[in-house]
C-alpha cells in the first residue's frame, strides 16, 4: 500500500498550496523539500518567498519610502536633515518578513497534517520517492499521486562567473549589506528593472545592458515606451541592443566588456548582477527509468491540465510552461489538487496578471493591441492618463495611464494595461472583470469610490467607447 495518496516535490509557491489544497480534499500528503534558509536552517516557501518574490518587495518598499522622502519630501511639507539609508537595517527587516512569512506554512503545514521531509527527492518508477536527507541518509516513500514542484534557478552567463559578492544573480543582490558606488545588471527583464530600482534608489549609478533591442517586448507597446521613458528619468541607465562579451574581476570591483551597435565598449562597476532569465530545475529530478519527458528547455512537458507523461504523476510551477509567476504556479497547484480529487481542472490560462514592482508599476492582463493585430481582431482601446486622476494628484503620483482593451464587435474587455502607482492593485479588477466575461459597458455601469487609482480604470473602460468624463476623448478604433 502507498505511504501517502500525494508526494508534492519542492514547497514553492506551486507545491506549498498544492499541498494545501490536497488536505482539504481529505488526501494524504507530504511535501519534500531541499531549502536551507539563510540561517542554515530547513525553509518552506521555496524561491517565492525566501530569495524571491516577498524579499524583493521587502527592499523594494525601503527603498521607495527612502527616495519618497528624499525627493518628495519637501513638496509635501515635510523636512529633513541627514536623511541616509540604513541598508543593514533594511536587510534585516527584509530577513525577518522572510521568517514570518515562511515559518507561516510551517504552521499551515501542521494544522493542515501535512507531513514535512527535508531532503532532495527523486521520482522512480510507480511513483516512488527517493528522499536523500542532509545527512546523506536515503528513505523511499510511495504515493499514489506524485506532483513535481521544483521551480527554476537563475540562468548563469559562461562570460560572468558569480563570485561571492562582486558577480551575482539576484539572490546575492538581495542581500548586499552596502550601496554600491556604481552597480550593472545584465537584462532588463523584471529582475533587471526591479533590483536596478532598489540599489538606484538607495544612491547606486545603475546601467541595464540588455541583449535585445526591444524593451519589456511582452508588455503592450505604448506601455512598455512610456516605462521606458519614467525610467530612464528616474536616472536607470538603459542600454539596448548591447550584448555583455566578458567581465574582469579586479580589486576595485569588475570591469565588463559588451558590444553595441558603436562596436566593442566597455565599463566598471563596483558590482554586477547577473539577470538573464531562469531555468526550471529538472535535472536529476526523475531517474531515466520514470520516463519524464522533458522539452527542448528542459521544461517538464505537460498537457493543459498539468499532467505529465508518465501516469499519476503531475507538473506544475516554473518546471513547467506558461509565465514564471507565483500566482500561476499556486493556481496550478490548486487545480491538480482538484484533478487528484476527482474534480475538474479549474485554471483559466488567458487572465493571469503580470505585475513588474518598479514605481511606477506596470501591471497587465489580457491581449495587447500588438497580439490583437497579429490576430486579425478588431479592437478599440480606451486611455486614461493618471495625470487627470484626482487621487494620483493629490498623491503626487500622476504618471502614467490605464488602456482598456475591448472587442469593438462584442465589447468584451480583452486586455488591461496599466503604468502607474499602485497598479498591481488596480490590475485585478481588469482581471475579475475578465473572468466574468465582462464587458467595457459593464465596467461603465459599475460605481467606483472617489477619489481613488481605480477610477482610472473605469474612465479608461468608459473612454473605449469614447465616453470618459473627465479627458476630452475619441475611442481609438481598429475598424
Ligand atoms: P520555487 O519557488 O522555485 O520552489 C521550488 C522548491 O523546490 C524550492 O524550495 C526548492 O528548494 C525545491 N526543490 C528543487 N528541487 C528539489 C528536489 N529535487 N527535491 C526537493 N526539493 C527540491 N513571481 C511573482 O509572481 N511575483 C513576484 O513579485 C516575483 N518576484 C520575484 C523576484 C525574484 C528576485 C525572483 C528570483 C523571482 C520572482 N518571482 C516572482 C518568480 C517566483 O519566485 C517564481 O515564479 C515562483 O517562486 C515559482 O514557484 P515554484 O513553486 O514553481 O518554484
Ligand atoms: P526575464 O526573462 O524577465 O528577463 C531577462 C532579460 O535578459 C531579457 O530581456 C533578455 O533579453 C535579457 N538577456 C538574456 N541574455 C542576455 C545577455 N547575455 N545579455 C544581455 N541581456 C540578456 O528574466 P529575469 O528578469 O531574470 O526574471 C526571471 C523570471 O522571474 C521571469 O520569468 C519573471 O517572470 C520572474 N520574475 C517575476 C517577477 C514579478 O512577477 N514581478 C519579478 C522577478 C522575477
Amino acid at each position: 500500500m502507498a505511504d501517502y495518496d500525494v508526494i508534492v516535490i519542492g514547497a514553492g509557491p506551486a507545491g506549498y498550496v498544492a499541498a494545501i489544497r490536497c488536505a482539504q480534499l481529505g488526501l494524504k500528503t507530504a511535501v519534500v523539500d531541499e531549502w536551507i534558509g539563510k540561517d542554515g536552517k530547513p525553509a518552506l516557501g521555496g524561491t517565492c518567498l525566501n530569495v524571491g518574490c516577498i524579499p524583493s518587495k521587502a527592499l523594494l518598499e525601503s527603498s521607495e519610502i527612502y527616495e519618497t522622502v528624499l525627493k518628495q519630501g519637501a513638496q509635501h511639507g515635510i523636512k529633513h536633515k541627514g536623511l541616509e539609508p540604513d541598508v543593514p537595517q533594511m536587510i534585516k527587516r527584509k530577513d525577518q518578513v522572510v521568517s514570518e512569512l515562511t515559518g507561516g506554512i510551517a504552521q499551515l503545514f501542521k494544522a493542515n497534517g501535512i507531513q514535512w521531509i527535508q531532503g532532495r527527492g527523486c521520482l522512480k518508477p510507480e511513483r516512488v520517492v527517493t528522499v536523500t536527507d542532509l545527512d546523506g541518509g536515503q528513505k523511499d516513500y510511495s504515493a499514489k499521486n506524485v506532483i513535481l514542484a521544483t521551480g527554476s534557478c537563475p540562468i548563469e552567463l559562461e562570460a560572468a562567473p558569480l563570485t561571492d559578492d562582486i558577480i551575482v544573480n539576484s539572490s546575492g543582490a538581495l542581500d548586499w549589506e552596502s550601496v554600491p558606488k556604481s552597480v550593472c545588471v545584465i537584462g532588463s527583464g523584471v529582475i533587471g528593472l526591479e533590483l536596478g530600482s532598489v540599489w538606484r534608489r538607495l544612491g547606486s549609478k545603475v546601467t541595464i545592458l540588455e541583449a535585445m533591442d526591444s524593451f519589456l517586448p511582452a508588455v503592450d507597446s505604448q506601455i512598455a515606451k512610456e516605462g521606458l521613458r519614467q525610467f530612464k528619468k528616474q536616472g536607470l541607465d538603459i542600454k539596448l541592443g548591447a550584448r555583455m562579451t566578458a567581465t574582469k574581476v579586479t580589486k576595485a570591483g569588475v570591469t565588463i566588456s559588451y558590444s553595441d551597435t558603436d562596436g566593442e565598449q566597455s565599463m566598471k562597476v563596483d558590482r554586477l548582477i547577473v539577470a538573464v532569465g531562469r531555468h526550471p530545475n529538472s535535472n536529476g529530478l526523475a531517474a531515466p527509468e520514470t520516463e519524464l519527458l522533458l522539452d527542448e528547455r528542459d521544461f517538464v512537458h505537460v498537457n493543459d491540465q498539468c499532467e505529465t507523461m508518465v501516469p499519476g504523476v503531475y507538473a506544475i510551477g516554473d518546471l513547467v510552461r506558461g509565465p514564471m509567476l507565483a500566482h500561476k504556479g499556486s493556481e496550478e497547484g490548486v487545480a491538480v489538487a482538484e484533478l487528484i480529487a476527482g474534480q475538474s481542472f479549474g485554471m483559466n490560462y488567458d487572465c493571469i496578471p503580470n505585475v513588474i514592482y518598479t514605481h511606477p508599476e506596470i501591471s497587465w492582463v489580457g491581449k495587447t493591441e500588438e497580439d490583437l493585430k497579429s490576430e486579425a481582431i478588431d479592437y478599440s482601446v480606451g486611455v486614461f492618463p493618471f495625470a487627470a486622476s484626482g487621487r494620483a494628484k493629490a498623491m503626487d503620483d500622476a504618471i502614467g495611464m490605464v488602456k482598456v482593451i475591448t472587442n469593438t464587435d462584442t465589447d468584451k474587455i480583452l486586455g488591461v494595461h496599466i503604468i502607474g502607482p499602485h497598479s498591481s492593485e488596480v490590475v485585478g479588477q481588469g482581471v475579475m472583470a475578465m473572468e466574468f466575461d465582462g464587458t467595457s459597458e459593464d465596467m461603465a455601469r459599475m460605481i467606483f469610490a472617489h477619489p481613488t487609482l481605480s477610477e482610472a480604470l473605469h474612465e479608461a473602460a468608459l473612454g473605449a467607447n469614447g465616453r470618459a468624463i473627465h479627458i476630452a476623448n475619441k475611442a481609438k478604433k481598429t475598424k
